[in-house]
């Protein structure tokens, strides 16, 4: 059976997966999901003890994949995109952190950002087309976004980025790469740059371009997260046990990998969601009643602070419920079942940069904010649940190099950059400068990539 995706509106036609892909966002406001979520037997998943992480990921995306993409193709993408090693650091007993921060821009992101950009680099040579990739960022996720879609052909990547709020090091990461990535600074907000890409898109003027959005709630970045999962589980079970994992979640899209993950048939006693001081899950989970934080709060797991998660709708609809863009409930979802399924725990930054400390004293291992995050979730978790012979995983999703300020307060460590980041401050900068109204940009794009 073919798998089509419904929105989470339901108010918008199903789609195949190459539409969802480019569509982004549903016509109704609402988000992609699938219609069915395919199952991997069990002795299928735990065969992937013996295959590197390329293969694991074919083998996975391939349930969903396989009627549009032919299976060298999808080989060939995924042993491109994972190229880099994924570590699974033993902590005591049966708890491990797996680290999602040696790709590019060492951050988990780019696990999804790498697949999603080959895919549609696929789907678009297929075509015999060109496509424009517009991305306005405050920092993480443009430097994701060029890194992830560097040097493929008939992809270009504009990223727009307000000039004196990003960091220099987020600045380097976007204006060192050149060739098919454009960098632009802009004369104002991240908000400026948002409007001129949102007018963008609506233009009629600027159709011949092909432009798309790598935005974060693609279902195109959902699937590349559950793969992760998988391999974790494969490599450290022993025998017919479970396993929890603790996810820092912000938007919930890594945690909706999981779900997913789960429901494909992965063995998933309980996911463990742990929010910064943005709770609006955890009482969600608590009470039944949702309210979304807004204006979101600032702690130093930057990568969270999310008021409303805009993926919460997708896990309202896999639980039964229906939820609008707005964070309205429409109809409840089965909150009994969601609660036997995940453990939900929100962490202030006294409490983050404590268990940074505790953890490198207690074991020398080192954290990031928002690993901290995840880690003090399982630690509260297993005060009450602690089975030692059970394995239990805590993401780290960013590299501890990119928090150097934090790190150094907590356990007074600089760490090392990883080789990705480095020699960063030598390479050449290149880019543009713009003043933000919309005629300025437009006249930019088309004298750029015309
Ligand atoms: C984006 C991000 C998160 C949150 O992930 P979501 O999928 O939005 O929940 C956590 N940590 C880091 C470092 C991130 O960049």
């Amino acid at each position: 059976m073919s798998i089509l995706y419904y929105s989470t509106n339901e108010k918008a036609d199903k789609v195949n997966f190459e539409e969802a892909l480019f569509k982004g966002l549903a016509p109704d406001g609402g988000l992609y999901m699938p219609d069915n979520i395919p199952h991997i037997p069990i002795d299928v998943i735990k065969s992937f003890k013996d295959m590197e992480y390329h293969e694991i990921a074919f083998t996975v995306m391939r349930y969903f994949l396989k009627d549009l993409v032919e299976d060298s193709a999808l080989r060939a993408m995924t042993k491109d995109a994972y190229d880099f090693d994924i570590p699974l650091e033993n902590v005591y007993q049966r708890k491990y952190i797996m680290r999602l921060d040696q790709g590019p821009t060492a951050s988990f992101k780019d696990f999804a950002a790498r697949m999603m950009a080959r895919l549609m680099q696929y789907f678009i040579q297929k075509k015999k087309r060109d496509l424009l990739i517009l991305v306005a960022t405050s920092g993480d996720t443009g430097s994701a976004i060029a890194n992830a879609n560097f040097e493929l052909d008939n992809i270009n990547v504009c990223v727009l980025f307000p000039e004196d709020e990003v960091s220099d090091r987020q600045r380097k990461q976007m204006t060192t790469l050149n060739k098919n990535i454009t960098a632009i600074a802009v004369d104002g907000k991240f908000d400026d740059c948002q409007a001129l890409v949102k007018q963008a898109f609506k233009s009629d003027e600027l159709k011949e371009l092909n432009l798309s959005s790598a935005n974060s709630i693609n279902f195109g970045r959902l699937l590349p997260q559950t793969v992760y999962y998988f391999y974790a589980y494969a490599k450290l079970i022993k025998g017919d046990e479970q396993m929890t994992v603790s996810i820092p979640s912000g938007n919930f899209g890594d945690m909706m990998g999981a779900v997913i993950a789960k429901k494909m048939g992965l063995p998933i006693e309980k996911l463990i969601i742990s929010t910064n001081a943005n709770d609006a899950f955890p009482k969600f989970l608590e009470t039944g009643n949702y309210n979304k934080i807004d204006p979101s709060i600032s702690c130093i797991s930057n990568a969270m602070n999310v008021g409303h998660p805009s993926n919460l709708s997708r896990l309202v609809a896999l639980y039964g419920g229906k939820m609008d863009e707005n964070g309205n409930i429409i109809k409840s979802p089965d909150m009994k079942k969601m609660r036997d399924e995940i453990y939900s725990i929100s962490v202030d930054d006294k409490t983050t940069r404590e268990t940074i400390k505790s953890v490198y004293e207690k074991y020398k291992v080192i954290i990031e904010p928002h690993g901290a995050v995840g880690w003090k979730g399982l630690e509260t978790y297993l005060e009450e649940n602690d089975n030692e012979n059970k394995l239990y995983i805590s993401i780290e999703t960013a590299h501890p190099a990119k928090f150097p300020d934090e790190i150094k307060k907590a356990i007074s460590i600089e760490p090392e950059l990883p080789s990705s980041l480095q020699g960063l401050e030598e390479k050449p900068e290149e880019f543009d400068k713009l003043i933000p109204t919309y005629d300025n940009f437009k006249y930019f794009l088309k004298r750029t990539f015309k």
